[in-house]
């Protein structure tokens, strides 16, 4: 089944506006029109920025969180008619690191994931396991149950249009990559998750990354692997030079 590659970076806590406007500076000079789907996920203060220095190519740009709520008293907080006024396409939802410090549940995953689908805004809904619970053989169950949370209560027609990363926690920032086998068996294991909740044609039609340690050196091999559409990269999207090697996979 083809799915177009779907590349995304995840620059975290990372650039300042004018470090952002150099990158994307930087990055357009690189970057050729490719069959691969590019987005950069920036702090929330840099997406106007790049989205503005994005217009007229093809390159997109997200959120790494937002706020369920259209609007109230929510300090400190981003809704998505914010997101959608200034022209994102992205919304990373449930990455392991606000699950682990901010106190992200599937609950709210889900209740996001709802929001943004009623817009344009695609959500990038991240599962995976940590380490005590891969040494436990524990990680099939937890991200497919990850999964199901996440998708609770979502007709279909909009699951489809779902980007799921799988993120294992032990491969984070930390260097150690999971082999392209162990990613490539648990993208299987979400659609197959998808084929159990609704049916094998949404399932095909669902965009799933790997995420974790992903690098030049790395994407060809974890790219090449059947059950895998695209990488969601966090260190290596930092650096220009560095993500288009890995856009050009
Ligand atoms: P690294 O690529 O730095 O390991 O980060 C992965 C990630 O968390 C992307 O969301």
């Amino acid at each position: 089944m083809f799915r177009i590659p779907f590349i995304a970076g995840n620059w975290k806590m990372f650039k300042n506006i004018s470090e952002a406007k150099n990158f994307a500076d930087e990055f357009k000079k690189l970057y050729h029109d490719t069959d691969v789907k590019v987005a950069i996920c920036a702090p929330y203060l840099q997406l106007p920025h790049l989205v503005e220095a994005f217009k007229r190519t093809n390159i997109g740009v997200g959120a790494q969180n937002v706020h369920f709520e259209k609007e109230g008293a929510f300090t400190g907080e981003i809704s998505i008619p914010m997101l959608e006024d200034i022209g994102v396409q992205y919304c990373i939802v449930g990455h392991s690191e606000r699950r682990q410090l901010f106190n992200e549940t599937d609950e709210t995953v889900n209740k996001k994931i709802k929001a943004l689908l009623e817009t344009e805004i695609i959500p990038i809904v991240c599962v995976g396991e940590d380490l005590y619970q891969r040494e436990h053989n524990y990680q099939n169950q937890l991200v497919s149950e990850q999964v199901k949370n996440a998708l609770d209560s979502i007709p279909k027609e909009q699951a489809a249009k779902i980007v799921f990363a799988y993120e294992p926690i032990w491969a984070i920032g930390t260097g150690r990559t999971a082999t392209p086998i162990q990613a490539n068996q648990m993208c299987e294991l979400i659609r197959e998750t998808i084929i159990e909740l609704y049916d094998e044609e949404t399932a095909d039609q669902v965009i799933i990354q790997y995420g974790g340690s992903v690098k030049p050196e790395n994407a060809t091999d974890i790219m090449n692997m059947e059950e895998i559409d695209g990488a969601l990269v966090g260190g290596a999207s930092l650096n220009p030079l560095n993500f288009i090697e890995i856009v050009n996979f």
